[in-house]
């Protein structure tokens, strides 16, 4: 960019231009070392004043926060930085002084400026560095823009208001419908009479004129089966495992964390199946659950969560007295091409998190674009979904923020656990040996982690017995109106309707306009 920069205005040597021909968009704590590697590009190699390369570069980036959890907030040591990039370090040190003395000049003491170092024991907090060096801080959803202002960055958000604004994610309709659903996309050209709304996502609303429309209805019940007897097959194919498109397809796909809750979901399907066996004449629609999703390679919890899903998996899929009302397939290897063919075949997009902890998610996108229809807690853009396509036609369940922040030190899961049959029916079940009868131990971890605090660790710190209950309420409300196959038709089409907002069209003009000034 400098480089360019000097072969376009070679009469600027002062670079007096420069912010107004770029911006840097930080995406995540990840690339924040720029920051310092422009003022070094500028001060040693263009022999500009090291204040005045403050500013430039303050006028060049903008930061995109992702995260509202601490351990996703970086901090790079010190001595590392020393060997790898020295000077960088020393460009940081001067920053951080700057920082110090600015504060000290507006009137806080020693102990009131902490928060804000850069630098503090010998490690460098990136979060800070991104938010005193750039022009713009964003969230990427209302709920969490508004807990970076009031928790997260609140000591910063209090001296700087101005720089902090929300950008709600998106996703691109050419991939996520266009591509990965024909028959859907074919139809909703063929009933608005144009493919325009490929390129304006918003002109969806048109489809409202056919909500109580039962020959569109019938018809988008039958594309989203057509779509599950394709998924059925494909997971016949590669996970070895037979499933019914008639039952209710419901879907839990994303990367695999204690606070996006898979285990939620599996102590809820422990405690469905047991109940299923203990009374096979309960009124019960059939239904699939579908999970998938990655571990990080050093997160021993998460990996203990995928083998459960498994252990779940092969012990309700050779049970013949339950066989015919659910089925349990954890999918190998999750990724973007298998989500292709997942997430047009979705009855039910599970979007479970802990509500605070959840920026945005855009999964929960992908599935209301085809039609899915949320079971979701109050968090991130599920948020805006309820909003937009209306509370009534998805499935919100659980405790929020607001409780959640109140409760936080007094709340014990084993009260929970010992006034809930339910829930000890379930936990329960991760130590007994039915899931894995050569080793009863190996769900330890994960049943530790929900009921019993060990080292310094709190206990079940993702509420998942507290929000259990209503999660297994909201449960027995789908399995019930699921049957009204029209009314949820019309609920489905509510959705799609409704989710041109969530165009990442829309996201990258509010980028353009609010912060690239273009
Ligand atoms: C969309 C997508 C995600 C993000 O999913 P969330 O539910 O928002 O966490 C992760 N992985 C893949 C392969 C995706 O397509």
């Amino acid at each position: 960019m400098v480089a360019k920069y000097k072969q376009y205005f070679q009469n600027d040597l002062q670079f007096e231009e420069f912010s107004k021909y770029h911006v840097i968009q930080l995406n995540d704590t990840h690339p924040i070392i720029a920051i310092p590697e422009l003022i070094r590009v500028l001060v040693d190699e263009n022999s500009i004043d090291f204040e005045k390369a403050v500013e430039i570069t303050k006028n060049t980036f903008a930061f995109t926060n992702h995260t509202v959890l601490q351990e996703a907030l970086e901090t790079w040591p010190k001595d590392i930085m020393l060997e790898v990039c020295p000077r960088c370090f020393e460009i940081i040190e001067q920053l951080n002084e700057n920082v110090v003395k600015e504060f000290k000049k507006k009137g806080l003491s020693e102990e009131a400026i902490d928060p804000y170092r850069i630098i503090r024991f010998d490690q460098i907090r990136m979060a800070n560095l991104a938010i005193v060096m750039s022009k713009s801080v964003n969230g990427v959803a209302k709920l969490h823009t508004q807990i970076l202002k009031d928790d997260t960055f609140n000591n910063w958000y209090k001296l700087m208001p101005e720089k902090f604004n929300n950008k709600t994610n998106g996703i691109t309709p050419r991939r996520w419908l266009v591509y990965s659903n024909i028959r859907l996309s074919n139809f909703i050209t063929e009933k608005l009479g144009t493919g325009d709304w490929k390129y304006d996502l918003t002109k969806l609303k048109g489809l409202e004129k056919f909500l109580d429309d039962e020959k569109t209805l019938e018809e988008i019940n039958q594309i989203k089966y057509e779509n599950k007897k394709d998924l059925a097959k494909y997971i016949l194919e590669n996970e070895g495992i037979s499933i019914d498109p008639n039952s209710i397809f419901d879907i839990q796909i994303k990367r695999i964390h204690e606070y996006k809750r898979q285990h939620l979901n599996l102590i809820h399907i422990i405690n469905l199946y047991h109940e299923l066996k203990n009374n096979p004449d309960m009124d019960f629609y059939p239904t699939t659950f579908i999970l998938g999703g990655k571990a990080a390679p050093g997160y021993f919890r998460a990996k203990a969560i995928i083998k459960l899903a498994n252990e779940i998996a092969r012990v309700v899929n050779n049970d013949p007295y339950v066989n015919d009302k659910i089925k349990v397939v954890f999918v190998n290897n999750y990724r973007v091409s298998y989500g292709e063919k997942l997430f047009p075949a979705a009855d039910i997009s599970e979007q479970i998190s802990t509500a605070g902890k959840e920026a945005s998610g855009t999964g929960n996108m992908k599935f209301m674009l085809n039609g899915a229809l949320t079971l979701g807690t109050y968090d991130g853009a599920n948020i805006e979904i309820f909003e937009n396509a209306g509370v009534e036609n998805n499935y919100l369940f659980g405790a929020k923020v607001e409780e959640l922040n109140e409760i936080y030190n007094s709340y014990n899961p084993k009260e929970f656990y010992h006034t809930n049959e339910d829930i000890k029916d379930a936990v329960d079940a991760l130590l007994s040996g039915e899931l894995k009868d050569n080793d009863s131990y190996m769900f330890l971890d994960i049943y530790n982690s929900l009921i019993n605090p060990q080292g310094g660790e709190k206990a079940d710190n993702y509420f998942v017995l507290k929000d259990f209950e209503d999660y297994k309420k909201t449960h027995e409300k789908i399995n019930k109106e699921y049957a009204d196959r029209l009314t949820w038709a019309r609920k489905s089409l509510k959705n799609i309707a409704n989710a041109g907002y969530f165009s990442s069209d829309r996201t990258i003009l509010e980028y353009a306009k609010d912060i690239w000034k273009l």
